[in-house]
């Protein structure tokens, strides 16, 4: 399959785009045409690994990797990702639960996959490749714990000194050698400045094999639309409906690939995106208007952002907001009706979610009565509300019970590297861990 930029770039095989990241002219790689499927195509797919052995294989093709996909596939999905129903008066709803894996977030299958593919292609013992994260709590986590113990493979975390959680900066902290821990003394902004810096610096480049994993690689997204394709497939067979998600969105990664999934004929009904406070999304579809600004922090503060990068590549793939809007619904959601939201996700449901899972019950619960009943509803569950216990027990009364990953990962030591936010701090604490 051929991959272009979403600016024109291309064309590059998987391989390429993944170990880019990012095309030359600054654009995002999408495939140049999807395959279609029809529900009959998974018959014989019973787990999500085999679902997304079907789904995912015509993207390889070309790569060095399509005769280890199935393999790809089942150390990406080594934690399952369930639809649970929901007890509610009225209609089909399920939970949608994306926080099985090891950090407890949905980041963990992207990071995963990403992890899976980079280590065939790049992984060297001689002359590791060093995956350089800037992270404001979830995503470095979520990488470190994909590249942990990866033979030929390093990551370096940078993360702003206290102005993560506690159990953030945990999951940052507690990896194997491999691993290199840097508290940044100074902002998230620094951190990636940092990063920018050392990507450009050619002689550290040359000698590390720098390489980036963040979430507008579509390694990223590619994982991510089979487990929409699962459970709507799940959802369809059950039913003999297509379920409608919301789902909670920030960078617009995770919406991005259910759109995918449905665009390649799965059966999946209407996709209503959940923002937070942060209305660029919002506005766009009402004015037209596509107004990228900075980003306002909420509750739900992985979603906190003012500019999507991934609608560039949506409306390279559907259209300018007068199309995009006829076929996607959007909400954005405060920070009291968060609140509100995981209180009354307690009382109903009898479980805690997250401040971004309550932007999609909240989404829900708002929804007008005639759109609740004309569909069955999966609500998407990004993170385990353990992640975020600061904000969720004080609301709910009473202590979250931690996932087994979370606590094992809790429990290590953990150390980290305090640096200054300098080029040449970097450059030091990197020949030394990693020369
Ligand atoms: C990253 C993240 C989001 C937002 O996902 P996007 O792909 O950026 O839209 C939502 N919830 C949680 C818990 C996250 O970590």
């Amino acid at each position: 399959m051929e991959y272009y930029s979403t600016r024109g770039d291309g064309p590059v095989n998987l391989d390429e785009a993944l170990r880019r990241g990012i095309a030359c002219d600054g654009g995002l790689f999408l495939p140049k045409a999807l395959p279609e499927f029809r529900v009959a195509d998974f018959a014989a797919a019973e787990s999500i690994p085999e679902v997304a052995a079907v789904l995912l294989r015509p993207f390889f093709a070309g790569s060095e990797l399509l005769d280890d996909v199935e393999n790809i596939l089942v150390e990406t999905f080594s934690f399952p990702v369930p639809a649970t129903r929901l007890a509610v008066s009225d209609g089909d709803v399920s939970l949608l639960e994306l926080y099985h894996g090891p950090t407890a977030a949905f980041k963990d299958v992207g990071a995963g996959f990403l992890a899976a593919c980079l280590s065939r292609l790049e992984g060297s013992v001689d002359s590791p490749l060093t995956i350089l994260v800037a992270t404001s709590g979830d995503t470095g986590g979520a990488v470190a714990a994909a590249f942990d113990k990866r033979p030929g493979m390093r990551v370096a975390v940078l993360f702003p000194d206290g102005r993560v959680s506690e159990r953030q900066a945990q999951q940052l902290c507690c990896w194997s050698d491999n691993v290199v821990s840097l508290k940044v003394q100074g902002a998230f902004d620094d951190c990636q400045s940092l990063v920018k810096a050392a990507m450009a610096d050619t002689s550290l480049n040359t000698e590390h094999r720098f390489s980036s994993a963040n979430s507008i690689n579509i390694g990223r997204l590619l994982p991510q639309s089979t487990y929409y394709a699962d459970a709507s497939l799940r959802h369809y067979r059950r039913t003999g409906n297509k379920p409608a998600f919301i789902i909670p969105t920030g960078n617009l990664g995770n919406a991005f690939a259910c759109i995918m999934a449905r665009e390649m004929g799965l059966p999946i009904g209407p996709v209503v995106l959940a923002t937070n406070a942060n209305r660029t999304i919002a506005d766009y579809f009402e004015t037209l208007q596509w107004l990228p600004r900075a980003s306002l922090q909420t509750l739900a503060s992985a979603m906190d952002v003012g500019d999507p990068s991934n609608m560039e590549r949506l409306r390279k793939m559907l259209g300018e907001a007068d199309v995009l809007r006829e076929q996607l619904a959007v909400s954005s959601v405060s920070d009291e009706q968060i609140e509100s939201a995981i209180k009354r996700d307690y009382l109903e449901f009898g479980f805690a979610t997250c401040p971004h899972t309550a932007t999609a019950t909240h989404t829900w619960r708002d929804l007008d009565d005639e759109s609740r009943s004309a569909h069955d509803w999966i609500l998407v569950a990004t993170a385990h509300p353990a992640k975020f216990e600061t904000i969720v027990e004080p609301l709910i009364g009473t202590t979250i019970d931690l996932p087994p990953d979370l606590e094992e990962i809790l429990s290590r030591p953990a150390k980290a590297i305090s640096i200054d936010p300098t080029l040449p701090a970097l450059t030091e604490v990197l020949r030394e861990r990693c020369g």
